[in-house]
């Protein structure tokens, strides 16, 4: 599983400073998570391929996270585009990307399906044999999602060197990967533990932004891998957090040591600072692995 940083920063879009979207590759999908202006240029410089995201998720409705979406929407037409692209996000995302479409007189030559997201519990708002992901409902100004995306337990992989030893026909892989004991070709019972190898264990990651801290999102995230959650601002601002929703650094460390997170990444900083190093030394008075988003920056679990 990795995650690339395309951008990690809140309002206004800067030289420097891209704002909110990120690319996770897990499991052969290439998930697009949020999507603030400039994100199709960040696409470009990081070498992301355009027809491989197929699914996209829009935590809120804020410009700084889907200001972007209508202009990669626009391109993937030019592109002549044929793949159904499915877009999850709060109720109100269709409207507003439809009426640009339809003003400027354009539509898809692909399928443009929208996921509208309304419920204030979590919810599964994707499955398939692989992966699935859930809803992390947050509190901010709007309504507003996180998401956890957790891989499912693979398949048993096989030990090929056992496997040969042991003369087992090939009709017998797809079993064993599925765990079932076999006769082989000398009629005897060979089980499966000692030709097979366990699945590497499932993989997951939170994306929590934007949100005021909130405890309720901690039961929801337990165990996680890697948690990215937001970070607008230092100490010496915490008085701006709650009125703008928002959290410090350390109030993000203190929720990934509440759920037992592997590794914190924090993002959506403000764009008052110059110096982050201060969020990682405030961060780590609560909890030591973290790390700050910077745009380009891969996180590999
Ligand atoms: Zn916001």
């Amino acid at each position: 599983m990795q995650l690339t940083i395309l951008g990690c920063h809140s309002a206004t879009p800067r030289i420097s400073a891209h704002q909110t979207s990120q690319v996770l590759e897990i499991k052969n999908h290439v998930f697009l998570i949020d999507c603030g202006e400039g994100t199709q240029v960040q696409l470009r410089k990081y070498k992301v391929k355009f027809n491989r995201i197929k699914h996209i998720f829009i935590s809120h409705l804020h410009g700084d996270h889907y200001f972007g979406l209508v202009g990669l929407v626009s391109t993937f037409r030019l592109l002549t585009r044929e793949t159904d692209l499915h877009i999850y996000g709060p109720k109100g995302l269709e409207e507003v990307i439809t009426l640009q479409m339809k003003l400027g007189g354009s539509w898809t030559n692909f399928k443009l399906i929208f996921h509208e997201l309304t419920s204030k519990e979590s919810k599964l708002i994707y499955e398939d044999d692989t992966v699935e992901v859930h809803t992390i409902p947050l509190k901010h100004r709007v309504y507003t999602n996180g998401f956890l995306f957790k891989e499912k337990t693979g398949e048993r992989m096989l030990d090929m060197d056992a496997i040969l030893d042991d003369n087992i026909h090939t009709a017998y892989y797809r079993k064993l990967k599925q765990g079932a004991d076999i006769i082989n070709e000398d009629g005897v019972l060979v089980k499966n533990k000692d030709v097979t190898i366990a699945p590497s264990k499932p993989k997951s990651y939170a994306f929590c932004s934007d949100t005021v801290y909130t405890e309720s999102i901690v039961p929801l995230i337990k165990d996680v891998d890697l948690l990215y959650h937001e970070s607008t601002f230092l100490e010496k601002h915490e008085k701006n957090a709650f009125p703008t929703k928002h959290c410090t650094a350390k109030q993000a460390a203190s929720i990934a040591k509440k759920a037992h997170a592997k590794q914190l990444v924090l993002g959506h900083f403000s764009t008052r600072y110059d110096d982050l190093s201060e969020f990682i030394t405030e961060a780590q008075e609560v909890f030591e692995p973290v790390d700050i988003a910077a745009a380009g920056k891969v996180f590999k679990v």
